[in-house]
């Protein structure tokens, strides 16, 4: 290679570098920059917690299957100061299912078990409607599945389990693969601020 040639390669090829590099850069920053936001869900897009439809055939669950971490950034949490306390409450207990001797369906709804019923005061054993329980959500097992949450709303239930968008375990990717994924266009990127989460779990209303 001449002396001129081999100089106009050096400048290209350092040119080529340089651009890769100031690209590099330039996309890192873009990534880092759009990693600041944050994800939220639509309430009034997710099917299920939008009202008006309900069953377990219409559950969508990429809340729960999409996400890249391991476990869900998606969670269900129930807002204590909504809840009816129901003695049966079709999102801890699958309505369906064969009623028990003590008149209570005999199986739960929650795949992974994650939710707990406790009862509230002294227990009536002749009135059990009248009796009343808190619903508790533990965050270690739901995935988001939106089971319960599909269930908990008008017309068997009062909307107070909803999910929400975990801030403090979010990763924040640029291309949230749930986004990508949610096909009601109700997975939304809303800014370096993340909306306030609503109740969680045991805040009492
Ligand atoms: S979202 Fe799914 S895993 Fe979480 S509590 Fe509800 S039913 Fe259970
Ligand atoms: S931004 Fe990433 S971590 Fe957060 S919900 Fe989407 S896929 Fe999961
Ligand atoms: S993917 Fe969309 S529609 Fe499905 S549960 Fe998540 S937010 Fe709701």
């Amino acid at each position: 290679m001449s002396e001129s040639c081999r100089r106009d390669f050096l400048s290209h090829s350092g040119r080529a570098a340089c651009a890769i590099a100031i690209g590099g850069v330039g996309v890192e920053l873009g990534r880092r920059a759009c990693a600041q936001d944050a994800w939220t869900i639509e309430a009034n897009r997710c099917v299920n917690i939008r009202l008006g439809v309900t069953g377990a055939s219409n559950v969508c669950e990429s809340c729960a299957t999409s996400c890249v971490l391991p476990l869900s950034a998606v969670r269900a949490v129930n807002d204590h100061s909504q809840c009816g306390r129901c003695c049966i409450c079709p999102a801890y207990f699958d309505v369906l299912s064969p009623v028990g001797p003590d008149g209570l369906p005999t199986k739960k709804l929650c795949p992974r078990d994650a939710i707990t019923r406790t009862a509230i005061g002294e227990v009536d054993p002749y009135d059990p409607l009248n009796n009343f329980y808190e619903y508790a959500i533990d965050e270690e097992k739901c995935n988001g599945c939106g089971r319960c949450v599909m269930e908990c709303k008008d017309p068997a239930g009062l909307g107070s389990i909803r999910l929400e968008v975990r801030h403090d375990l979010c990763l924040r990717c640029n291309r949230c693969t749930i986004a990508s994924n949610c096909p009601e266009d109700a997975y939304r990127r809303v800014g370096p601020e993340p909306p306030p989460a609503s109740k969680l779990e045991g805040a009492h209303g």
